[in-house]
């Protein structure tokens, strides 16, 4: 009789079996485990122990020196709490490893008496002290590894320590049984791995049943290393294959423009430029034009800090549209910004003109046009008329270029400003803004530099240009960070009345008030009031928070700009768009309170041209992340350098939150430390896609991507 064996299983056979299906899962651990968000078997296998705990290191407790930090294991022997005389929980307990007892004692951790009750076996990591003649550890760090008797399960010399939830009242040790339940049951048909033998052999991976393994039952630490690396390498590998396959099915869907790259437009601005490009502004140039002159639309994003030059790039591809008889548009977040732009643009392009038809040999002036809010109607009706009838070649504006009724006679490339944040909603508003036959090409341009390799999660569907290097003529600028010390804080405003006695000016921004507007706007009235007084006393001072009127904070900006203010004191109001290169001077009050992103904006306030100059973060971190923070600024001023630093500080999960599909998917993974595998990721989904568009002879690989972006692969990924 010929036994049918039945095939390997795959993680959606796993993930349409829940969890109350297990052996040992009843009702009120299938509650408990809901609330943890494990529902499938595949939830439980993909949670993944939070560390190891390694037995051959453990410790005797009669061989620790006092002094010494050590792990003990050890079973709970007697478990009390009483009050102390000022009002604390005390709970005490007696460990034994089997030879001696040490005494271990928590503060204020009442819940401990439970977790510790007589019998249980832990490990508990802290500093050895003799107190009364015995040994003990004050709140040691506890992993419980199970009952006594219950954790027979336990053979191995690694023991995985899981995550748990105190609110969900699961053990690791229910939820190590629970997984070798898991583990016992896939172990009879195994898993299959997507990918082939010979990929496996190229990458020195295991196969992902052996992953699984090696990260929930580890013979050895070398066995867990082995196992991360094929799991993070999963984990990037779907999410590249569901990004770049959908970007590769858009391209091939949608027809663009053919941009030609000649004519003389271009040339001319460049010979007009009072400056040579720097060598990222003509390496961006050329990946557009490459993008430009292809079928496929263009979506590139152009990254770069303030000053980096940004406008020339944009400028140059909006003449390469021009110079084809098409049209541009360039959009910003806010009015005060489309004026600027406006402005450059109209000032960099003046005295050029465009053939009036083609093949005829009359010109006109390139017609420049600017949409606001505060646009007339009048004027609105005259623009709406050029834009349409293709007299106006670019139109520069705010969101109400999106919003307006505006229809051009053949929109050839748009350009996004969006500083912080505009959305992929509002980019596609504006793409339909062309003819449907042939999109216009698209460039996002960002000050606020994102990551590598977190682009390379997010974005996945956008190419990037950067600008890293700044163009000459920049003033170096010395940080420092200033503590309590009013010794240290004297220094600062020294040297900001040295810098003003020198015709030079100041910003000084104050404590960003959890809360409301009002709240911040009265604590800087405050410290303008005080400063006025002590610190600052006879210099002139100007104050500017969100709370004042247009036409205030208008005025108070036109005195600081023409040089009849010395010290603006400011909110973080000043974050954008405001460039005085006279100010030399930026002091941050509670700078420690403060993103590093913000930081480097404000930062960025002084440094543009002036002369040499100085920032102050007057700040007493009491948090790892602050005085993290801290380090990265005075270490660099480099906006890509500390977008990195930012994402290693705050972890990934905190700067894209779950606004982006698959990161919360990334349950090993963790960038910028595996930027690495995300590299080799991205170039095996690439591989994979090129023989094989829309994986169509890889259902296993088709079912993970249509499980991770909740969409079906096949309409995804089709031309
Ligand atoms: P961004 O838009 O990236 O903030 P801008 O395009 O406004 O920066 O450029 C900042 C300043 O630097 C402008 O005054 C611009 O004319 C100047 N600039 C741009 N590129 C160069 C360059 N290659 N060499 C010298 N100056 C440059
Ligand atoms: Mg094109």
């Amino acid at each position: 009789m010929v036994v049918e064996r039945r095939p390997p299983m795959t993680l959606r056979d796993l993930r349409a079996i829940p969890v109350s299906k297990l052996t040992g899962v009843g009702p009120a651990i299938e509650d408990r485990l809901a609330t943890m968000g494990i529902e499938t078997v595949l939830d439980v296998l993909t949670h993944y122990p939070r560390r190891y705990l390694d037995r051959t290191k453990r410790s005797d407790i009669a061989g620790l020196a006092v002094g010494e930090e050590a792990t003990v294991f050890g079973e709970v022997r007697k478990a009390s709490s009483r009050r102390t005389r000022n009002g604390k929980v005390m709970v005490e307990i007696s460990v034994t490893d089997g030879d001696s007892f040490l005494a271990c004692t928590f503060f204020n951790q009442a819940w401990r008496e439970k977790q510790l009750a007589i019998g249980t076996e832990a490990a508990f990591f802290g500093k050895l002290e003799v107190f009364n003649g015995k040994r003990q550890m004050t709140n040691p760090v506890v992993d419980v590894i199970g009952r006594a008797g219950q954790s027979e399960d336990l053979t191995g010399v690694v023991v995985p320590i899981y995550p748990q939830s105190g609110k969900a009242d699961i053990y690791t040790w229910q939820l190590r049984k629970i997984m070798s339940e898991v583990m016992r049951r896939c172990a009879e048909r195994s898993l299959s791995d997507p990918l082939s033998e010979s990929l496996l052999d190229e990458l020195d991976m295991v196969d992902r049943w052996t992953a699984h393994l090696g990260i929930h039952q580890p013979e050895s630490m070398a066995e867990v290393q082995a196992a991360r690396r094929r799991l993070i390498f999963d984990e990037f590998f779907r999410m590249q294959l569901g990004l770049i396959g959908r970007k590769r099915a858009q391209e091939a869907r949608q027809l663009g423009i053919v941009h030609s790259l000649s004519g003389e437009l271009v040339a001319q601005f460049h010979e007009r430029l009072p400056f040579q490009m720097t060598g990222d502004q003509a390496r961006a140039n050329a990946e557009i034009a490459t993008d430009l002159a292809r079928r496929a639309p263009m979506h590139r994003l152009l990254q770069g800090d303030v000053g980096s030059g940004k406008t020339v790039v944009a400028l140059t591809m909006l003449l390469h549209t021009i110079q084809d008889g098409y049209q541009g548009a360039l959009m910003a977040p806010t009015e005060v910004l489309a004026e600027q732009h406006w402005l450059s643009a109209r000032a960099m392009l003046a005295g050029m003109t465009v053939e009036r038809d083609a093949g005829l040999f009359s010109q006109r002036p390139l017609g420049i046009a600017l949409l606001t809010n505060r646009t007339t109607a009048a004027e609105r009706r005259e623009m709406a008329r050029g834009v349409s009838d293709g007299s106006i070649d670019l139109v520069v504006g705010t969101h109400a270029l999106l919003y307006d009724t505006l229809s051009f006679a053949k929109l050839g490339a748009i350009v996004i400003d969006e500083q912080h944040r505009f959305g992929v909603e509002q980019r596609a508003l504006l793409r339909d803004k062309g003819n449907e036959d042939a999109l216009p090409d698209v460039l996002v341009m960002t000050a606020t530099p994102i990551p590598r390799t977190a682009a390379m999660l997010i974005y996945g569907d956008l190419d990037r240009s950067e600008l890293r290097e700044m163009p000459p003529g920049r003033t170096p600028i010395t940080t420092e960070v200033v503590g309590e010390d009013s010794m240290d804080r004297e220094r600062a405003y020294t040297r900001l009345r040295e810098q003003i006695a020198h015709g030079r000016q100041a910003y000084l921004v104050c404590p960003l008030v959890d809360g409301s507007e009002k709240i911040e706007a009265k604590a800087v009235k405050e410290e303008f009031e005080r400063l006025q007084y002590e610190d600052l006393n006879g210099l002139r001072l100007g104050l500017l928070h969100g709370q004042m009127k247009s036409a205030e904070k208008e005025s108070v900006m036109h005195e600081f700009r023409t040089g009849n203010i010395d010290v603006l004191v400011a909110t973080t109001v000043i974050e954008v768009g405001v460039d005085v290169p006279n100010a030399t001077v930026m002091i941050i009050e509670d700078a420690d309170r403060f993103g590093l992103s913000q930081l480097h904006q404000l930062r960025g306030r002084v440094g543009r041209g002036g002369g040499e100059s100085w920032c102050f973060l007057f700040a007493d971190p009491d948090t790892d992340d602050g005085t993290a923070r801290m380090e990265a600024m005075v270490e660099s001023t480099d906006g890509f350098f500390l977008a990195e630093r930012d994402l290693e500080i705050r972890g990934s999960g905190e700067i894209f939150g779950e606004r982006q599909s698959g990161i919360s998917d990334l349950k090993l993974a963790r960038i910028p430390r595996d930027e690495p595998m995300v590299i080799v990721a991205r170039e095996i989904a690439g591989r994979v896609l090129d023989d094989d568009p829309s994986l169509q002879r890889s259902p296993g690989l088709a079912h993970e991507v249509e499980d991770l972006l909740g969409e079906d692969v096949e309409f995804l990924f089709k031309n």
